[in-house]
């Protein structure tokens, strides 16, 4: 109830739900992320473009505290992300993560997988959180797999467990880091399926990946990083439209 309150008071006041400010991180002397400054809002689909190694995993793992930022400051939905943090467990029912290797549990039944963190972190009844994830796995097309194990599904039915999985948590914001880069093609689509349907039912999402029909399509912005820094904020339109940087041409020759 207070967290919907807080949300609703953030958007009237136009406040973003995750602020990056100036934020740097190096490993070892590498100089990973460079001053980086941005915001993302409610509602909003913004896809991180970058060649490989500009930051841009790093960056997505800082937002729930899977990788600490040397300096600068990161605010979601109001939780100060720092070493001091206690809320760590908040933070990340706050922002559900799919990453590119699906990451199920793979001794526990695809029900299982959606119900655990529910019933363990937010103390949910079993019987509450098995009718819960039996929605989302109809959402993701997956009830009739519920009592299956991990191994048994193909890989793009796993991520669609790991979609289902995180979004039990309620999240309100989902991060994506390139979700569909470990599958076959022929299951790249029912992957992305899953996610457009998200975003037309106005989850908030940051979106790494290199399906560009995607980015174009259901991106609302794109972030292009390079080398640490966002070189680029945009929407769609002007990102792979006529003005585009040497740069930015350059990248996209080499995706495509
Ligand atoms: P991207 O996702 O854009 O490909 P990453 O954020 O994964 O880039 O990595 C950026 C750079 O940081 C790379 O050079 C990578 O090797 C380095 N890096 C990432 N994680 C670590 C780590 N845990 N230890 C050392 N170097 C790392
Ligand atoms: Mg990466």
């Amino acid at each position: 109830m207070k967290l919907v309150s807080v949300a609703r008071s953030r958007q009237r006041a136009g406040l973003p739900l995750i602020t990056v400010d100036k934020v740097n991180k190096a490993f070892g002397s590498a100089h990973i992320l460079k001053d980086v400054s941005t915001c993302f809002h409610e509602g909003q689909v913004t896809v991180i473009l970058g060649p490989s190694g500009s930051g841009k995993s790093t960056l997505l793992r800082m937002l729930n505290r899977l990788e600490t930022h040397d300096s600068g400051r990161i605010v979601v939905d109001g939780i100060e992300v720092c070493d001091k943090l206690k809320e760590l467990d908040a933070l990340r029912s706050e922002v559900g993560m799919v990453f590119q290797q699906f990451n199920l549990f793979p001794h526990l039944t695809v029900l299982q997988n959606v119900c655990l963190a529910p019933m363990r972190v937010r103390k949910t009844s079993r019987a509450e959180a098995q009718a819960g994830a039996m929605d989302l796995l109809d959402r993701v097309g997956l009830r009739d797999h519920a009592h299956k194990y991990p191994f048994a599904l193909s890989g793009g039915q796993q991520q669609r467990v790991a979609i289902a999985r995180a979004l039990a948590m309620t999240p309100r914001v989902m991060l994506f880091d390139e979700p569909t880069s470990a599958l076959d093609p022929e299951m790249v689509k029912e992957v992305l399926d899953v996610m457009k349907k998200l975003a037309a039912s106005g989850m908030t999402m940051i979106v790494v990946t290199h399906e560009m029909d995607f980015a174009r399509e259901v991106g609302d912005r794109i972030l292009f990083l390079d080398k640490g820094s966002v070189a680029q904020d945009a929407t769609p339109q002007q990102f792979f439209g006529s003005q585009q940087s040497d740069r930015i041409r350059a990248f996209l020759g080499q995706v495509a």
